[in-house]
């Protein structure tokens, strides 16, 4: 085959496995990416729907407000068997790694969050069993193929006992906007709402059913003004996040409940 031809096919493969692979020069040096969507599960069997609603009774437990950031396929390779899917994906481009670009934000939202005086935990790409807190946001980083598409985006799970995640959402999604002058991208698919950290009924590697959760796409590693937030600023990308949370606490604080 000669070169369109073995392109073409490589291409194919790769979208096989779910995974689509580009290589452009930036920067003078080579591109690649995968799209991310492999993480997210795939499938609407989010198991049956139980006959009595175990959480009818539940009540927070004691104790100070707790946030959990989870660092988007930090420490992939350790996921369980379960969600052995997620050991080998997650974008990279520019010579970055989406894991990195993640906790690199991540770490600067703890930083503000316990100045202000909260209790925050770092999450890698395993979720420990039944993981509950007061409020949970996956932090991640997008790829495309066509390197202009810019833009961040969150979503809240497609099943939500908590009724609260749409909020956390649309509040960290307003506060992101604000800190980051990045626009709004609005293709949130399926499958960010149905991100395997949300699917308590089908692993035992998930959030708690309680837990308020969100995940963030912060912006494209293959857009090159995107990156200059998310990679070169992440404090600025940081202060999104974190006003997100602390707006979305300002309503739902236990104390407020
Ligand atoms: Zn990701």
């Amino acid at each position: 085959m000669k070169g369109p031809a073995i392109f073409a096919a490589a291409l194919g493969v790769a979208a096989l496995a779910g995974t689509a692979f580009v290589e452009h020069a930036i920067y003078g040096s080579t591109l690649s990416f995968s799209f991310d969507e492999a993480d997210f599960e795939t499938s609407d069997d989010l198991g049956p729907e139980p006959e009595i609603d175990p959480y009818a009774g539940w009540t927070r437990p004691e104790g100070p407000i707790r946030i959990a950031l989870q660092a988007g396929h930090w420490k992939a390779a350790e996921a369980p068997d379960e969600l052995e899917r997620l050991r080998a994906n997650g974008a990279s481009a520019a010579g970055v790694s989406e894991w990195q670009v993640n906790l690199g934000i991540a770490e600067e939202t703890k930083k503000l969050l316990e100045a202000e005086g909260f209790d925050v935990e770092i999450l890698p790409t395993t979720i420990p069993p039944d993981y509950w807190a007061d409020v949970f946001v996956s932090i991640h980083a997008d790829g495309n193929k066509d390197t202009a598409v810019t833009g961040y985006k969150a979503a809240s799970p497609r099943r939500d006992r908590t009724g609260r995640a749409a909020e956390l959402a649309r509040l960290l999604e307003q506060e992101y906007e604000k800190a980051t002058g990045l626009p709004y991208e609005p293709n949130v698919t399926r499958n960010m709402r149905g991100y395997y950290a949300f699917n308590w009924r089908r692993y035992e590697h998930a959030l708690h059913p309680m837990t308020t959760a969100a995940i963030l796409e912060t912006g494209f590693l293959t857009n090159p003004s995107d990156r200059r937030i998310i990679v070169h600023d992440k404090k600025k990308a940081a202060r999104g996040v974190a006003a997100g949370i602390l707006e979305y606490l300002k309503l739902h604080g236990p104390e407020l409940d």
